[in-house]
């Protein structure tokens, strides 16, 4: 097990820095779990005014609309061509005020299904958070869909509205509007000045700017269903979360700890709207706090990235692994050209965040990347490396203040090991499934349309995530993979994780994809997809290298015994490396569910 590495020591940064330092929201992790309770996480927010329950947007945004922060920066939003538009807290409760009303002015109502689909543009939050006024549901898609998995979601999620914008309209929705006959109403963001006039949608600026800009937030049961979320198809065809008003405690008590957002942060969350990290850390948590969110609307490129971390001065960024990597694979020299002092804190989720990613952010960023876990189904981040508390590279960190997890066995028919009437938690260091116990607000409150796989999900009295994962005798989890993903080789459970990041320790790899290869005598063999950092050539010389680098890393056992090169590995468009399809690839089997696989361009 990698050596501990302090991430930040508090007490000796303020002594350098001074009062002047911002203190973690955390410092004592065992007294912050010991103290915390929903009931007071609840507390922490305001709930709608005179008891009519709690409602998403009213915390996001009209609590600090109507205070002292009415005038701070709610989103900062960096266009495609440079321009930058900024909404403060006070415009942004305006203009999703003036969507509620055109909701309401379009015979939309509560638990009727508003769906988004466009880039990062301030319209986006501003329908997510209105129409959450209005006690719609909403549910993201991600804007690089094709027509079919739009035309599907929409179907299956009952979608009566869409937001989106004129090109991906024309592009992917016209052709199949006929098609869709639950679909009332098509809201555009135009592309420029003038109003869209696109027969059967109706231009959303004129529709704003023409609606009122006071709504009062009817009452909102804090069960009522609020955000519909389509897992990443990562492990077979997506799955539909639904989640309730009450996430929003656990995005703002995660935001808190897992984050450490403070009100005069400046945050910047890059993952795809589409996805539910875009969601509980690209909208919701973040205006929680009130802080100033950065919203960029082109995609990666990694002296842009390193240019807007200078130029917005970012304090906290949220952000992946995959990102991570792509920064790696373009080489220090870049970060060495920027000011990155401004950043604070830096956190990472979606995969395995490989230990040698977290030594290069202390390295090239001045900070460690703090790695942590969660799911769609579990709204927000569950298990979690903290700002003032110690990193184990390689580790996901321990789980939330409010949040149990252990590690739990099943039996050969998949059922949890349970003795004397209680789940049996595995060992120190030993393997297992990590689960949740349930209760904590962002919890999903079912898959749509599938009840029976929603309740498979829950066994004596825990909720089943399907990673396996350990936890050491410090209770840090570490992750070991997904249980579809684990290969089994000649005896051994091997997760791809961990030849993935023995194989990424090499100079010459920048990604490493690993899958189980049928075998007539091992059952499986470990086979590996390596994609080369610039300047390395794929010779079968550095193929044999690698496979002795692997065998002197992981043991003969674990290693993989073939190694082919990539150009690139097929991802989910949260940036997940899809490892069942380069399984089928490599078989010749059907490919399957392809909705969410990242095109790349
Ligand atoms: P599907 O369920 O449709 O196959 P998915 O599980 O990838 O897709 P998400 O809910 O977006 O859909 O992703 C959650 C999963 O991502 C987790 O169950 C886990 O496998 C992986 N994951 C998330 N964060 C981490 C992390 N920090 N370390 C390792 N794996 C992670
Ligand atoms: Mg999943």
């Amino acid at each position: 097990m990698p050596a501990q590495r302090p991430s930040m020591d508090w007490p000796r940064i303020v002594k350098q820095l001074g009062e002047s330092a911002v203190r973690p929201n955390l410092v004592d992790y065992e007294r912050s779990c010991a103290e915390f309770t929903w009931d007071d996480a609840r507390g922490a927010l305001d709930g709608l005014p005179g008891g009519l329950g709690l409602n998403i947007a009213h915390e996001a945004v009209d609590r600090h609309a109507s205070g002292p922060r009415a005038h701070h920066v709610a989103l900062r939003c960096l266009g495609r061509h440079g321009e930058v538009r900024e909404l403060t807290y006070s415009d942004l409760r305006d203009a999703t005020n003036r969507f509620a009303n055109a909701l309401e002015a379009l015979g939309v109502q509560a638990g009727e299904r508003v769906f988004v689909l466009t880039g990062r543009l301030p319209e986006l939050p501003i329908a997510v958070l209105g129409a959450l006024k209005r006690g719609a549901v909403v549910c993201p898609l991600f804007s690089a869909f094709g027509p079919e998995p739009i035309r599907e979601r929409l179907e299956r999620g009952d979608g009566r509205v869409l937001v989106t914008t004129e090109v991906l309209y024309r592009r992917k929705v016209e052709p199949l509007r006929a098609t869709l006959s639950q679909l009332d109403h098509v809201l555009l963001v135009g592309t420029g000045d003038t109003a869209t006039s696109v027969p059967g949608t109706i231009d959303l600026a004129t529709t704003l700017s023409a609606a009122s800009p006071i709504y009062e937030i009817p009452a909102t049961s804090p069960e009522a269903m609020a955000l519909l979320h389509f897992t990443s198809g990562t492990t077979g065809a997506p799955k539909g979360a639904v989640h309730v008003h009450a996430a929003v405690i656990a995005h703002h008590a995660t935001g808190r700890f897992a984050l450490d957002l403070h009100p005069d942060d400046v945050y910047w969350c890059t993952a795809d709207p589409g996805w539910v990290t875009g969601m509980s850390y690209g909208i919701i948590s973040p205006l929680t706090h009130g802080v100033t969110s950065i919203v960029d609307e082109r995609e990666f490129d990694a002296r842009r990235w390193y240019q807007t971390l200078q130029d917005q001065r970012v304090t906290v960024w949220y952000t992946s692994p995959t990102a991570v990597r792509m920064l790696m694979k373009a080489g220090r020299e870049v970060a060495k050209e920027f000011d990155l002092r401004a950043l604070r804190f830096v956190a990472s989720v979606g995969e395995p965040l490989n230990p040698e990613a977290v030594a290069w952010g202390a390295e090239v960023l001045g900070l460690p990347i703090h790695d942590n876990w969660w799911q769609t189904e579990t709204g927000g981040i569950m298990i979690s490396n903290y700002a003032a508390v110690d990193i184990k590279p390689g580790s996901m960190g321990r789980p939330l203040p409010g949040v149990e997890a252990a590690i739990l066995r099943r039996d050969e028919k998949g059922r949890v090991v349970v003795r004397d009437g209680e789940a049996e938690e595995s060992a120190p260091g030993e393997e297992g499934e990590l689960a949740l116990r349930p209760g904590w607000p962002s919890m999903f409150r079912g898959y749509l349309h599938d009840d029976e796989r929603y309740r498979a999900c829950f066994q004596a009295g825990w909720y089943l995530s399907g990673d396996l994962a350990s936890r050491d005798a410090d209770g840090y989890f570490w992750f070991v993979g997904r249980g579809d993903d684990m290969i089994k080789s000649a005896g051994h459970l091997i997760g791809p994780f961990e030849v993935e990041s023995a194989l990424m320790e090499h100079p010459a790899v920048a990604e490493a994809g690993v899958i189980g290869k049928p075998d007539p005598v091992a059952g499986e063999i470990v086979k590996a997809f390596v994609v080369l950092r610039p300047g390395n050539d794929a010779t079968d010389e550095l193929r044999l290298e690698l496979i002795g680098f692997g065998r002197k890393r992981l043991g003969a056992a674990i290693a993989p015994k073939e190694i082919a090169f990539a150009d690139d590995l097929p991802k989910t468009r949260s940036g997940k490396i899809m490892r069942r399809l380069l399984r089928a690839r490599e078989l010749g089997l059907p490919e399957g569910d392809l909705s969410t696989l990242e095109v790349t361009q």
